[in-house]
């Protein structure tokens, strides 16, 4: 067996149930995520638009398609209709686009609102009390078309083990805080977070969606 079905299939064994594998496959050739489809995987991440339209076409119909990367607004036409879960959601701007264009197709897309709680400034997402206000100003009312699924996030890259677990533990009490404030929200009940560093942790701490590339397919070749 190659590495990839090996560790999706021992992926899917460890797991704890409940708790969703996205095989992240960005960088990764469409034969790589092949294998990981044949050792039974489905939700494969990517977090770059044309390389997803690409894939997107290779893969079988039912292979579920999480976008995980920062969306430019003026290239989401192209993912309009083809993505299952949009898990970087990292500003009211973009939910409003891919409300519009939603709508105007005549579809719903699943979000998760990305939040920021590492300690990096690169990071993109809502900040902590942003998302608080989003949700308790009941902003997400005037959506007509997007289902706000969840929360995603990332811990701080760094090997300190109690910082990790700090960020994760804030996730999964802003995710809890969410569904006790507002209570009106339905189906509100993913949060994605831990990747091969850290996924551990992520679980530890309440996570039902862990995304992993690097232990799947190996180190990307940026
Ligand atoms: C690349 C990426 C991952 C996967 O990271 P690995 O360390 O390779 O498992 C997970 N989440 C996001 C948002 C990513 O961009």
């Amino acid at each position: 067996m190659s590495h990839i079905s090996d560790s999706i299939k021992s992926l899917h064994q460890s797991l704890p149930q409940g708790v969703e594998l996205v095989a992240v496959s960005k960088f990764h050739p469409v034969e790589s995520l092949r294998e990981a489809y044949d050792a039974g995987q489905r939700i494969f991440g990517e977090s770059r638009v044309a390389e997803f339209v690409e894939k997107e076409t290779l893969m079988p119909a039912d292979t579920v398609w999480h976008f995980i990367g920062h969306i430019q607004t003026n290239k989401l036409k192209k993912l309009i209709g083809k993505v299952d879960l949009y898990e970087s959601v990292d500003s009211e701007h973009l939910l409003t686009e891919i409300d519009e264009l939603s709508a105007r197709a005549g579809i719903i897309s699943r979000v998760l609102l990305e939040v920021h709680v590492a300690g990096e400034e690169s990071k993109f997402g809502f900040l902590p009390r942003d998302i608080i206000d989003f949700f308790t100003q009941k902003r997400y009312e005037r959506l007509k078309a997007t289902h706000i699924c969840g929360l995603m996030g990332m811990a701080t890259n760094t090997d300190d083990p109690e910082r990790i677990n700090a960020d994760f533990a804030q996730l999964k009490r802003l995710f809890e805080q969410i569904k006790t404030t507002t209570p009106d929200l339905r189906g509100f009940d993913i949060l994605s977070m831990g990747m091969s560093g850290d996924y551990h942790l992520a679980i530890a701490n309440g996570s039902t969606h862990v995304r992993i590339g690097t232990a799947i397919f190996g180190q990307r070749d940026y």
